[in-house]
Parts: C-alpha cells; sequence; structure tokens
C-alpha cells in the first residue's frame, strides 16, 4: 500500500503512511481543514507542519474531545 499523503511506501509502524510526518500531515487536514497539502515536497510538509502549529498556539487548547479525526485502521 502506498502512503496516501506522498505516495512513497507505507512503513510498519506508520500504516497507511510512510512516516510520522505524512502521519502528521494527514491529521492536519482533519484538524484544519482548509490546510492544502502543496506537493510532494518535504520542505512542504515542514511549512505545513509549522502552519499548524502556529495556528494551534492561538486557538483553544484544550484536548480535542469528542472532535477526534477518524481513526484509519
Ligand atoms: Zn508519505
Amino acid at each position: 500500500m502506498a502512503c496516501p499523503i506522498c505516495d512513497r511506501k507505507s512503513a510498519d509502524g506508520y500504516r497507511p503512511f510512510c512516516s510520522k510526518r505524512c502521519a502528521d500531515v494527514d491529521l492536519a487536514k482533519w484538524m484544519g481543514g482548509s490546510y492544502a497539502i502543496p506537493s510532494q515536497n518535504p520542505d512542504d510538509f515542514d511549512e505545513l507542519l509549522d502552519a499548524m502549529q502556529k495556528a494551534s498556539e492561538g486557538a483553544d487548547t484544550d484536548d480535542e474531545d469528542g472532535n477526534s479525526p477518524p481513526r484509519l485502521s
């Protein structure tokens, strides 16, 4: 199975993703809703995660009880 974020081979421990980074990106999509995945460039992933962290710093810091993204299993 290929990583749904970057189409690389998924890795044990991070399925269906290839890495924690891509798992985080997928989570960011669920949390942010409006973040586009710019490209397959890892630098863009860093920017995306950085933007996500900045956004969360200004948001309600409560854990998202009852608002968790669906689990892929
Ligand atoms: Zn990936």
